[in-house]
């Protein structure tokens, strides 16, 4: 696992400290997802320390590659958005509820890698789009799209004409 996404907060004062990552493709290829092709965001996290509790307020905003599921090419989906979450010391690692974490007392660092893919791929759409879906306003590949749709058309035609020969049976 790669260490670029783990904060560091043991050593840091209480209070409010501001912490940059740039998001690209390894972290997608670290949990073998395949339908992110590429990723160019930038995340900024706030975190307020304190002795009990940890509050960290992420800001993702960038481009993330993904497929488009009419024309299957490449599509660019452009995302801003905003996730708060709360990390409290406990006996051991626990997921509490969607937005608390608790780690061991022990613990010195935070690995978020593991929130910020389940954040990122959470705001992708379940259907992308060229043109149709939020954050792309690119046009589907014409040439791919009239493959795609005539051999459908022979299709309609044969049901047709299967339709015609039940009929006939009936009869
Ligand atoms: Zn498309």
């Amino acid at each position: 696992m790669s260490k670029k996404y783990v904060l560091k907060f043991s050593g840091l004062s209480n209070g409010i400290h501001e912490f940059e990552y740039a998001i690209n493709k390894d972290l997608f290829e670290e949990f073998d997802c395949e339908e992110v092709l590429g990723a160019d965001l930038s995340m900024k996290v706030n975190l307020d320390k304190s002795e009990r509790q940890l509050i960290l307020d992420f800001h993702i905003q960038g481009v993330l590659q993904v497929i488009c599921d009419r024309c299957g090419e490449e599509m660019d989906l452009n995302m801003e958005f905003e996730r708060r979450l709360y990390v409290e010391f406990g006996e051991e690692f626990e997921e509490q509820d969607v937005d608390l974490y608790v780690i061991p007392f022990n613990e010195y660092s935070l690995d978020l890698s593991p929130f910020v893919y389940e954040y990122v791929t959470l705001e992708r759409p379940m259907r992308c789009v060229h043109g149709e879906t939020e954050g792309n306003n690119q046009e589907c590949n014409k040439e791919i799209i009239e493959i795609l749709e005539s051999p459908m058309e022979e299709v309609e035609k044969e049901t047709d004409s299967r339709w015609d020969a039940l009929k006939n049976l009936k009869f």
